[in-house]
This record gives structure tokens, sequence and C-alpha cells, in this order.
């Protein structure tokens, strides 16, 4: 059987370099191993909250929110609203990127980042960019949406849905 090196368990890489003044604590770890082992995962902060109790490292919802805040002003996290005005965190493309586009089931509200096709829409994205910052307009930000029903919604298991 050949063995791939190319082949990572982990999309992170490398360790979440902290932002600067933050500490690394047991809950930034925490923070860090959930997203690690979720990749693909929009978390509330409700369900980080709950994770990191989980995880044997609870904080309270203040600290949670600032937390996710902070990765988020970094560029490590993307904080995203839902279409229940949900906010949700997810993992910020790796690479300097921006936006990748992103597709909502308005049923059950998970998200599912799209990969396929995206780089034809990054490339795209960051001409417009480019072209505003070249206008001297600052801190911009993409946040692209697809919605819809995913696949279990619109076709549930052993269901009839023609
Ligand atoms: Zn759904």
């Amino acid at each position: 059987m050949p063995s791939s090196s190319t082949f990572s368990t982990s999309r992170l890489g490398t360790p979440w370099t902290l932002p600067p003044g933050m500490r690394a604590t047991r809950a930034t770890r925490a923070l860090a191993q959930l997203y690690e082992a979720r990749p693909d995962a929009a978390l509330s902060e409700a369900e980080v909250e709950t994770a990191l109790a989980t995880a044997g490292a609870a904080v309270n919802k203040v600290t949670v929110y600032r937390l996710l805040d902070r990765f988020a002003a970094a560029g490590l996290l993307h904080k995203q609203v839902d279409a229940a005005r949900v906010t949700r965190y997810a993992l910020a493309p790796q690479g300097g990127d921006g936006a990748a586009p992103r597709f909502e089931c308005d049923d059950c509200h998970r998200q599912f980042r799209l990969s396929q096709g995206s780089a034809k829409v990054q490339t795209a994205l960051k001409q417009v960019l480019q072209a505003l910052a070249t206008a001297g307009h600052e801190s911009l930000a993409v946040d692209i949406a697809v919605h819809g029903r995913c696949a279990d919604c619109a076709h549930p298991a052993g269901g009839a849905a023609a």
C-alpha cells in the first residue's frame, strides 16, 4: 500500500498562531482542536460553549464571544450571520483567500463550505476587492451565501419525496 505524504489529518497544518496579546489557555487550545476536528463547521456561540465544556475547558458565554471575536478579528475565523440571525463562526480560508462561498440550508440552517468551483469565484472576488482597495476603500469583507435545501432536507432518508 503506497503511503501518501500529502495526506494530512488536519487542514490547519500548523497550530494556530494566537492573535497578539492572547495567551494560550486551555480554552484557546480546545477551540483550535474543535475546529481542527470539524474544519467545515460553522458554529454558534452556544455550540462552541458546549464543546469547550465537553473538552474540559468550560468558560462563560462572554469569554466564548470574546475568544471567537478575537480569532475572527485575527482572520482565523470567519464570522457570519445565518438566515435565523444566529452568528456563526467558521474556519477562515487559509492563505488569505478571502471569503469562501458557502451554502446554507434554509430548513436546518446547516452550512456547507463550497470548495468545488470556488477557485473561479475567489479569483473574481479578489479582482473586485482589489479594485475597491485601489479606490481607497478599507476593511472590505465579502460574504457569499447560496441558499436552498440541503440534500438531507430535500431527500429525507427513506422518505417518499419526489
Ligand atoms: Zn437541511
